[in-house]
């Protein structure tokens, strides 16, 4: 399972904006398939604890206020190759320095804005299916 699904959370502000269907297509269209999906809030404990390997760093506090400030959208995502596929399309960190097409260049506002996760290993992407999901949540 681990190499075959991945983890993404379309962020708040992106959400606000009305842009989680047309992030979803693009997902469907680059041949994910989604094997499990919630609208949820995180706490600010819980935001604390998803990322927790940044605990420390300048941009750990703003971005848990960003993170914990509206509802989000958390799915499952399925293909070959799902956790490198979902780095490429979903593009750099920085909207800005993101190539052309991809998500983050899309619809990122800003280097905390970026509109969307994505699990940067097979071994963060089991740990962040299994922060959100149930076994039973999953399809
Ligand atoms: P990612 O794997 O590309 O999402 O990047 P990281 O795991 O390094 O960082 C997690 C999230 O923290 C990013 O998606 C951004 O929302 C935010 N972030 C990372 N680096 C910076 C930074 O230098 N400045 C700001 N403002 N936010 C950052």
């Amino acid at each position: 399972m681990a190499a075959n699904q991945t983890l993404t959370i379309i962020k708040p502000h992106a959400l606000r904006d009305n842009n989680a269907g047309a992030i979803l297509a693009v997902l469907n269209k680059a041949g994910f398939r989604i094997a499990g999906m919630k609208m949820t809030r995180l706490t600010r404990d819980q935001t604390e604890n998803f990322y927790n390997e940044h605990r420390g760093k300048y941009f750990y506090p703003p971005l848990v206020d960003m993170m914990s400030e509206g509802p989000i959208i958390v799915a499952i995502l399925e293909k070959e190759n799902a956790v490198t596929d979902l780095r490429r399309i979903v593009g750099s960190t920085d909207p800005a320095k993101a190539d052309p097409g991809t998500i983050r260049r899309m619809f990122g506002l800003s280097m905390r804005e970026n509109a969307i996760h994505a699990s940067d290993g097979d071994q963060n992407a089991l740990r962040e299916i299994g922060f959100f999901f149930s076994e039973t949540e999953r399809y």
